[in-house]
């Protein structure tokens, strides 16, 4: 088992999510001084599952939906991750999303692997009983491949509690029996934990806290920029306003943003934006584009939709002093050396986002036991957490004079590896 130094590819600026995770994976193995055998491993998804789902539309066609879903390893138990539902999903995209899954539940010490999935469809355009049966002949496809023991999914980007209701339900009718803990992020009264739903965005406001002692910045005078206002976004913006009165200076979603240098009342926003379909042409506040959000003298800038938005061409422009990363991937390799380098104090996604994955656990934790938790109880163990990894995160960083996301990455591979070696895989 000699040590592997794999050879180090010219950094640049990626637009294909995996290539960036096996980039990453690199500069991890080199640093970890990992056996060939163990980053040979590691750098390739363990299962890929490619599914056609044909669905009865309401003009009474049959319309067949591309589908996937990636189990990257399951050496820490099994595997966890979302189902995205976006008309630009491609099998690259959900390989590296299943790969973070990974290594997010290894940072955070959950007991899981790492998987994710995805169908191509446009959720806008398919009416309710359509996106229902989508979503149970997904379930149909893959029911096999995943199990409360096996693979569990989660929402993700425009998947939502309605749709793990249906899957969960589908679920248990092929196998005949309830199984509630096949899926998490389920509403409340069907399995679903307190929290979950506000899980992502309360983690990271966890985070955020840690990291805000760290560069000394007072919270309650600090201004944030929130690109992306879904589930994670909007929830962000409203518990950062909330717990400690910070200025929501600008929010944008696919359409465009808005900007009011003395702040925005998030939750008149997302009202706004269920009424209009969007943010922009908010009362009291500028039209601003989501190029210009990235630029804006801000405190905190929280990316929380896709990936790629901080490349080399906008990271030099950046003028906040915290970027928590509450989307997967927001950030290229190009752009976090620069943002290193401008001493901008980057959390890395797959700390930052945890809190979703988090509560997802504490989810099949309760489900297991038939015995549900109080709110104040979820939140202390997901604080508890989510501090704790980000300050392993912050010390791997001091030991190897590295950024953040690259210290995440040592902290969690080196326990992914760990446990093969462990269980005699290499
Ligand atoms: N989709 C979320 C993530 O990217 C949550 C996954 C889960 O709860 O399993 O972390």
């Amino acid at each position: 088992m000699g040590s592997h130094e794999p050879a180090q590819p010219a950094l640049q600026d990626l637009e294909n999510s995996f290539d960036i995770v096996q980039q990453q994976c690199d500069s991890c193995a080199l640093l970890l001084e990992l056996p060939e055998s163990i980053y040979e491993i590691i750098r390739n998804p363990m299962r890929e599952l490619q599914v056609s789902i044909p669905v009865k539309m309401d003009n009474g066609k049959i319309k067949v939906f591309k589908g996937f879903r990636v189990q990257y390893n399951d050496v820490l138990g099994p595997t966890k991750g979302g189902i995205r539902f976006h008309p630009d999903e491609t099998i690259d995209t959900i390989r590296a999303l299943a790969a973070w899954m990974t290594w997010k539940c290894s940072l955070l010490e959950l007991p899981l692997g790492g998987a994710k999935g995805g169908v191509i469809c446009n959720p806008r355009e398919l009416s309710q009983g359509e996106l229902e049966r989508l979503s149970r002949g997904y379930v149909e496809r893959i029911w096999n491949f995943i199990g409360p023991d096996r693979d569990i999914p989660a929402p993700d980007v425009y998947t939502n509690p309605q749709i793990m209701a249906w899957m969960m339900d589908e679920y248990s009718r092929l196998a005949g029996k309830n199984q509630f803990g096949v899926i998490t992020g389920k509403p409340l009264y069907i399995g679903g934990s307190i929290g979950r739903n506000t899980a992502t965005a309360r983690g990271g406001i966890y985070v955020i806290v840690e990291a805000a002692k760290t560069s000394g910045m007072d919270l309650q005078k600090a201004s944030l920029a929130v690109q992306g206002y879904g589930n994670a976004g909007f929830h962000l913006a409203y518990l950062a306003h909330d717990i400690f009165g910070c200025k929501i200076a600008a929010v944008t979603d696919q359409r465009g943003g808005i900007y009011n240098k003395n702040g925005l009342d998030p939750t008149a926003v997302f009202e706004h934006k269920q009424k209009t379909g969007s943010v922009i042409d908010y009362p009291a506040a500028d039209n601003i584009t989501n190029s210009e959000l990235f630029c804006l003298d801000v405190d905190i800038l929280c990316p929380s939709a896709l990936e790629n938005v901080i490349t080399k061409n906008n990271a030099g422009l950046i003028k906040a002093k915290i970027i928590a990363e509450l989307a997967n991937g927001p950030t290229t390799p190009e752009a976090d050396e620069i943002l290193f380098d401008r001493n901008i104090q980057v959390l890395p996604d797959f700390l930052c986002n945890a809190g979703g994955v988090t509560v997802s656990y504490f989810e099949m934790v309760q489900n297991f036991n038939m015995l549900y938790w109080e709110e104040a109880e979820v939140f202390e163990r997901l604080r508890k957490k989510m501090a704790y990894a980000y300050h392993s995160v912050l010390n791997a960083s001091e030991k190897y004079h590295v950024n953040l996301r690259q210290a995440a990455y040592t902290v969690a591979v080196q326990r992914i590896a760990d446990a093969m070696i462990m269980r005699g895989w290499v």
